[in-house]
């Protein structure tokens, strides 16, 4: 087979953003907007999709291995590419959370448990690296399905 070409080319500009979300499919048009269009990234950022996004980074006890792999990426961006700013994002209705216990939070309710987890993640990241910054949100939608970004405050 002939290779395709693609309008894309190569970027040769340093990166300074890692990006972690949550994989479901409903939310990768609002997250690409999000950090390329309102947050004014052009494409310039490291991205770790997993589901549940950064809440493998809380799961130390629960499940360690995923936490293990989790901090292993997680590290090897950062050094890789001498990252300063990660950008944590959690959705509304996120599948990933239907399936984790609930003692794990606080709270029952979802959006709750959810920005529960972007604190944790943010206290154990400074621990690490308190040369990064780190912003945390929450993606949702209107009542017209039009998808919603809130910050999550510490
Ligand atoms: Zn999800």
């Amino acid at each position: 087979m002939a290779s395709i070409q693609l309008s894309s080319s190569l970027k040769h500009t340093d990166a300074e953003v890692l990006a972690i979300h949550c994989s479901d499919h409903r939310f990768q048009a609002g997250f690409y907007e999000f950090l390329n269009l309102t947050l004014d990234l052009d494409e310039n950022y490291d991205l770790l999709v997993l589901p549940g996004g950064a809440q493998c980074l809380t799961l130390v006890e629960y499940l360690p291995k995923f936490s293990w792999a989790g901090w292993k990426w997680f590290r090897f961006l950062v050094e890789a590419h001498d990252l300063r700013r990660l950008i944590l994002i959690q959705h509304q209705d996120c599948g990933w959370y239907k399936e984790l216990p609930f003692h794990l939070h606080s709270s029952s309710e979802p959006r709750q448990r959810q920005e529960e987890d972007l604190r944790r993640a943010r206290v154990a990241l400074a621990r690490e690296r308190p040369d990064l910054s780190v912003e945390l949100y929450y993606a949702g939608w209107d009542a017209n399905e039009h998808i919603t970004i809130d910050a999550v405050s510490a």
